[in-house]
């Protein structure tokens, strides 16, 4: 069976992974003093324990404050820059050759910063972790993907702040937050916008509520990536010997549309009990365009490599598995095709190769 050892080494691709999800404890530790922000504790691993505690209380109260933590601490373009950095050194060192960091810009203004100033930030942070992990024999390609949080008011404003920086590190756009009460729908402005100025986005669908929000997400809103979508297993009947795909399965199987499966974040939000029971190796199975991702990986106190451990441990997801996930998700990021296909065949693919 692979274990975490295994994978470590082996080329990955992460879509979905939120920047405030994913700092390092000493960081938030850091810019909190900095900017006078009152954190449960002060000590590093103590403190990564009650994140840990505190996402996987079944509580979404609870949930959402660690959150407040990690936005205090990316409050200034210093911060900023400084996370970015961090986000590309830790993936690359977990064998991330290829990450997308979202986050919200508008909560990132408790400072007076303006959005340009917080997207270049986290360019420049970005990109100083590309030339650090290149320096360090462990060369990454990364990018960010704003967000605006489905519960505000809908508005145009981050959707046009993307393209605004479209070619200069910012890949897409995204919409997060609570999925029920808040449709895609509300945000239908922004998209038209983005698809009319022919601009990738993903949307959180299918995680916190079913088929219909996956349905808006697709059809309505024309997501060609969706946040988790997991749910999409209640449109498949497993009454009998073999699945039976409902049209709205069929579809998102059919037209490849890529499910950021988020396996640990998945199961502390309550998609299910164990990871045995998780949707992720039926819809794999069902060869669905199923990729893997960490959400957050301090609240998860996960990584990559992890995830696919999880699942080999669940699924008996073995080399062929893992490859699969990886370059379906890399056909998926937000990037021109060609350097897509150079990442597949000149990196992931020879790496995955060498191991047989
Ligand atoms: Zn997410």
């Amino acid at each position: 069976m692979l274990t975490i050892d295994d994978i470590r080494p082996l080329p990955k691709v992460a879509l979905h992974d939120h920047l405030d999800g994913g700092l390092r404890p000493a960081t938030v530790i850091e810019h909190c003093a900095e900017n006078g922000h009152e954190l449960p504790t002060a000590e590093p691993e103590a403190l990564r324990r009650w994140f840990f505690e505190a996402a996987d209380s079944g509580s979404l109260v609870r949930y959402l404050e660690t959150f407040e933590h990690t936005v205090a601490a990316m409050q200034t373009a210093a911060q900023l820059a400084r996370v970015a950095k961090e986000f590309v050194l830790d993936q690359a060192a977990d064998g991330v050759v290829y990450a997308e960091a979202r986050y919200a810009p508008r909560q990132h203004q408790q400072q007076g910063l303006t959005l340009e100033e917080i997207v270049e930030a986290v360019r420049d942070g970005l990109a100083a972790g590309m030339a650090e992990a290149a320096a360090e024999g462990r060369p990454i390609e990364a990018r960010q993907i704003l967000t605006s949080m489905r519960h505000t008011e809908p508005s145009t404003d981050i959707a046009e702040l993307a393209l605004k920086y479209r070619d200069d590190s910012v890949c897409g756009f995204d919409i997060a937050g609570a999925e029920a009460g808040f449709p895609a729908s509300r945000f239908e402005e922004a998209f038209r916008y983005l698809k009319t100025n022919s601009m990738f986005f993903t949307i959180h669908a299918g995680e916190a509520e079913g088929p219909t929000s996956v349905w808006e997400a697709v059809q309505l809103c024309s997501a060609t990536r969706l946040g988790h979508g997991v749910r999409i297993i209640e449109d498949i009947d497993l009454s009998g010997d073999a699945a039976k795909l409902g049209r709205l399965a069929a579809y998102v199987r059919d037209a490849r549309i890529a499910l950021e499966v988020s396996p640990s974040s998945n199961l502390q939000t309550g998609i299910a009990s164990r990871m045995t029971e998780h949707p992720v190796g039926l819809l794999h199975d069902l060869d669905f365009n199923v990729t893997v991702n960490c959400d957050n990986r301090l609240m998860s106190g996960t990584t990559m490599s992890r995830e696919f451990a999880l699942l080999a441990e669940a699924f008996g997801w073995g080399l062929d598995d893992v490859e699969r996930a990886t370059v379906g998700a890399m056909r998926a990021a937000f990037l021109p095709h060609d350097e897509r296909e150079r990442l597949v065949a000149e990196v992931i693919e020879p790496a995955y190769a060498a191991r047989r």
